[in-house]
Formats: structure tokens, C-alpha cells, sequence
């Protein structure tokens, strides 16, 4: 199987040296592998995607000498493809209707940051369309002895040093939200979809992200979709230790660029970074 590898960015916002970080990571992989790197926008949020941060990733990421297979795949033009595996996933009973506010709701995202939706004023309740959460207890029953055999390689580092065999515990993420009301699907449900479908054999990704692996793999099991290995890495930190991410007013690829830091720059910053 060829060696496959991913860079999945949201275009919610300009990229950040990060985001450089993880792109640039899977690309060197792939490359040493003789191996393909995909570039898929995740773009289902429709309430925060932006065009421009559409443009501004392939912008980036071509200045950073990336290159791709096109056309590249926007999750939003495959929305119908994400409905067939809820559908799947109610017809076997493993997910519930969710009636919760959107604030409730947004309290419970922090497993999958990307899906924290905009708030609108107030409180106010979702109307009578639910979102659809996976239900854990069945999903446990549905699987039978192959629960406990659920887990993932862990080829890199999870944010507590972890490394090797990872045995999944689903629970620490709950009944995740699978559909969303206001833009139809999730992101762990759409994800795992796309890393089968595009025949992802390792996912580099920031180790923010690994907790939702705990979920990811699940859902691959009960939709009969392989699991791929996962190298997750730590993130980007300032030299406060905060990380570069979240902090406010932490410059984009985009504003360094501008300010003229250049290829080699980006990359002496990175090299240090991986030694650290
Ligand atoms: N779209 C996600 C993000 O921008 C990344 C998803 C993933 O790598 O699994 O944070």
C-alpha cells in the first residue's frame, strides 16, 4: 500500500507556523517514502469558512514548495457522502437525537475544536431538527469482544509522552455529536469518512488532536473502514510557552510572510523546533 499522508487544514482562518509545522511534517513523510501527500480542505463549517482562507492555504503552502494531486477535495462538495454513513450509523442504532442548545453543545466540542459552533445571541434552543450523537453504550454492545482489541499505533507523541499501541477509550470524549444541526454533519464523522475514502495510511497531526483519535477509531470500526497509524506531534509554542495557535495576535504564515521572513527562515524555525 502506498505510503499516504494528509494535510487537513480548516480555511477558518490564515495558517499559522504550526500549521507549516504539521503540513510540512506529513510532506517530508510522504517524500521519504516515495509515498503521496493529499491536501484536503475541511471546509463543512460553513458558518466560519472563508474563501479567502481557502485561497490564502493553497497560497501558503505552494510558497512553502508543497505540491499535491488536484482537483483536492472540499469536504462541503461531499456532503451526501457523510449523510450515507449517519444513516448507516441510525440504522444500526448507534446514534440518538440530541435536542441541546447550541451553547450545551459548544460546552461539549472540546474534542473536536474545529466543530465549536458560532454562537448566535442568546441561548437559543436548536429548533426541532436534533443533532446526532454516537451512542457509546450500544456502539459497545454492537462490537462485542472486538471493543477491547480498539486502538491505533501511536507513532509519534501524544501531549503525555504517549507511544506505541494506544488501547482506544471512546468514553473520554462521550457521545460525541456526529451531525450537527446547523451545518448537517461533524467533523470526527466526515473525517473518518475522507481518511478511508482517500486511502490515508498516516496521519500527521498536532497532538491536539489526539484524544479525538480515541473516537476516530471507534467510528472506523463500526463503519468497517481501516484504521490508518497516527504520528501526532506537539505544537508550535511561543516563547512563553502559550501556543502559537490560540494566542491572540500571533502572526499567520501570511503576516510573516509580509513582514519578509522567507522559506529558509520558516524552515531553520522548524528544524530547531523538532530538535527541541
Ligand atoms: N480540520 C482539522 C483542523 O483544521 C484537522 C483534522 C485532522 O487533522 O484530523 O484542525
Amino acid at each position: 500500500m502506498t505510503y499516504t499522508t494528509r494535510f487537513a487544514p480548516s480555511p477558518t482562518g490564515y495558517l499559522h507556523p504550526g500549521h507549516a509545522f504539521s503540513a510540512l511534517t506529513a510532506f517530508k513523510a510522504a517524500r521519504s517514502h516515495d509515498g503521496a501527500f493529499i491536501l484536503r480542505i475541511e471546509d463543512i463549517d460553513h458558518t466560519r469558512c472563508r474563501p479567502e482562507y481557502e485561497q490564502a492555504i493553497y497560497d501558503d503552502l505552494r510558497w512553502m514548495g508543497l505540491d499535491w494531486p488536484e482537483p483536492v477535495l472540499r469536504q462541503s462538495e461531499h456532503m451526501a457522502d457523510y449523510q450515507v454513513a449517519l444513516e448507516r450509523l441510525k440504522s444500526m442504532g448507534l446514534v440518538y437525537p440530541c435536542f441541546k442548545t447550541r451553547k450545551e453543545l459548544m460546552l461539549e466540542a472540546l474534542s473536536a475544536p474545529q466543530d465549536t459552533p458560532v454562537l448566535p445571541p442568546g441561548d437559543a434552543p436548536l429548533d426541532r431538527e436534533p443533532a446526532w450523537r454516537l451512542a457509546l453504550t450500544e456502539a459497545r454492545d454492537y462490537l462485542g469482544s472486538r471493543w477491547e482489541g480498539l486502538g491505533f499505533e501511536e507513532q509519534g507523541r501524544g501531549p503525555n509522552g504517549e507511544h506505541g499501541w494506544q488501547v482506544a477509550d471512546p468514553s473520554i470524549n462521550g457521545d460525541v455529536v456526529l451531525a450537527r444541526k446547523d451545518v448537517g454533519i461533524a467533523y470526527h464523522l466526515a473525517v473518518v469518512v475522507d481518511d478511508a475514502r482517500q486511502g490515508i495510511t498516516h496521519i500527521h497531526r498536532g497532538h491536539d488532536l489526539f484524544e479525538a483519535t480515541h473516537t476516530q477509531v471507534l467510528l472506523q470500526a463500526l463503519l468497517g473502514l481501516p484504521t490508518p497509524q497516527y504520528h501526532h506531534h506537539a505544537l508550535l509554542l511561543d516563547d512563553t510557552g502559550q501556543r502559537l495557535a490560540k494566542r491572540k495576535g500571533s502572526k499567520s504564515l501570511r503576516d510573516l510572510r509580509d513582514e519578509g521572513i522567507n522559506l529558509a527562515d520558516i524552515k531553520a524555525l522548524m528544524a530547531n523546533y523538532a530538535k527541541a
